[in-house]
């Protein structure tokens, strides 16, 4: 079937438009393209890291450099950022403050495994905002989770973790696993025996939640407080109450992952919508781009950490960095600041209501995700409440022709299990621009 045919779009004009596409994008891309070959010598698939290739169904391009929300690939071509390295680079590159901050501690080094005065600025920051009140650091968000789960497994001497179809959590073994009756290893290479320690029910359903915390082995609930990598799944009204309510009740750790949803507000979802976790977990942004993973703790498990013959050891030589510290301090304190989660969540809206009214003008029943800063599209008349749901209502192929068509046009589109999101560095123009683009593509389907 071709992309587009299920949602009675004319399938022979979609695979012509594809065939267009494709062929614009090697045209315009001939750099890139021989510089993939040749990288292919040494880097398997031609590049440092898998997702770089595989999040695309079109060959990804070189970037050169970047400065606001622009990059500019070896070939020339530049594009206007919607995807934000997925959340990694939340106010655009090159950014001032970044840049100060970075050559200041960079002079006096950057690296000690020993703390620097930065450390409590930066967790009294992230205390204030999260309302927890003990912080420790990793250099990813993935890294943040498995150190987490851990305390949560000595805090309580239970084993399983408790996650949601349609999570992901990082690239760590433990988190590796999906599937609702059973859980199952999701890659290659993790083992299957750690499926034991993992159980997944859907999102938004609270009863299956009850039901697995009364078997009395789950040490920790890890979730997003809206699911975001399988498009936008918010919680339905009470869900988030349950879930606290359940935990508290078998003395399980709730953790919140705010890794994605950190841009919605300055203390996330979890000040947005007033939720009382045990523990969050993050990473990505909060450092201007720099690599950097933290977590959140109730005074109850950093005592769990510390108390004991030993302490729950976290570690990882180049955790909590003076360089990463450094730019996190001058980031949340200058850039991550109110007034720009307000104007980006207003610029979200704005690409929000353009989706809408562009997939209304030309006839198409398909509706926009809205979350702060975030949006992106379900290929359906319902917003989806599970991530079968929203598998369901998702056409991937159609969905892959629209980022390519969106980057021959100079948009980087988000990677199709997110949707775009909005720089702290945007302008409505940016957004405009977005809209542009898309309404000329949803033209070109129709
Ligand atoms: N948590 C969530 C919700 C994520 O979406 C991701 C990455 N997309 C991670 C954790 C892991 O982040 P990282 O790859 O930086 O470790």
């Amino acid at each position: 079937m071709s992309a587009g045919s299920i949602h009675g779009l004319d399938g022979a004009r979609v695979d012509r438009l594809l065939a267009s596409e494709t062929e614009r994008f090697t045209r315009s891309h001939a750099r890139s393209l021989a510089w993939l070959d040749e990288a292919a010598d040494v880097l398997p698939g031609g590049v440092p890291m898998s997702w770089m290739r595989e999040l695309y169904r079109h060959p990804p391009p070189v970037i050169d450099r970047a400065a606001g929300i622009v990059t500019t690939d070896i070939d020339g071509n530049e594009y206007r950022d919607f995807n934000l390295g997925d959340m990694s680079v939340l106010a655009g590159w090159a950014h001032p403050v970044v840049l100060r901050a970075a050559a200041e501690r960079l002079a006096r080094g950057a690296q000690f495994l020993l703390p620097s005065e930065d450390d409590v600025g930066v967790a009294r920051r992230l205390a204030g905002r999260w309302g927890l009140p003990f912080w420790r650091f990793t250099l990813s968000a993935s890294q943040a989770n498995v150190e987490v789960l851990r305390i949560a497994r000595a805090a309580t001497g239970r084993p399983v973790v408790l996650m949601f179809d349609g999570k992901y959590h990082g690239h760590a073994d433990e988190l590796l696993y999906g599937g609702l009756d059973r859980a199952a290893p999701e890659i290659r290479g993790v083992p299957a025996a750690g499926a034991q320690a993992v159980r997944l029910v859907p999102f938004n359903d609270g009863a299956a939640v009850e039901r697995e915390l009364a078997r009395g082995d789950v040490a920790a609930v890890l979730i997003e407080p809206a699911l975001t990598n399988v498009g936008v799944v918010l919680p339905e009204p009470g869900f988030h109450a349950a879930l606290r309510a359940a935990c508290t009740a078998t003395g399980t750790v709730l953790v919140h992952d705010e890794t994605h949803t950190l841009s919605a507000a300055p203390g996330g979802l979890v000040e947005a919508w007033g939720l009382q976790p045990d523990a969050v977990t993050m990473g990505k942004g909060i450092a201007g781009g720099l690599p950097i993973g933290t977590y959140g703790m109730s005074a109850a498990l950093a005592h769990a950490v510390l108390s004991g013959s030993e302490e729950v050891a976290s570690g990882g030589t180049l955790y909590g960095y003076a360089l990463g510290q450094a730019v996190a301090a001058a980031f949340l304190a200058e850039v991550l600041v109110p007034e720009g989660y307000e104007r980006t969540a207003e610029l979200g809206a704005r690409l929000a209501d353009g989706i809408d009214a562009a997939a209304s003008a030309h006839g198409l029943d398909w509706r926009a995700h809205r979350l702060f800063n975030r949006s992106g599209l379900t290929h359906g008349p319902t917003l989806p409440r599970t991530a079968a749901h929203a598998r369901a209502t998702f056409d991937s192929a159609l969905f892959n022709l629209q980022r390519l068509y969106l980057l021959n046009r100079g948009i980087w589109e988000a990677i199709d299990s997110a949707g775009p999101a909005v720089s702290f560095a945007a302008s409505e123009a940016d957004v405009d621009a977005y809209l542009g683009v898309f309404d000329d593509f949803l033209a070109a389907l129709t």
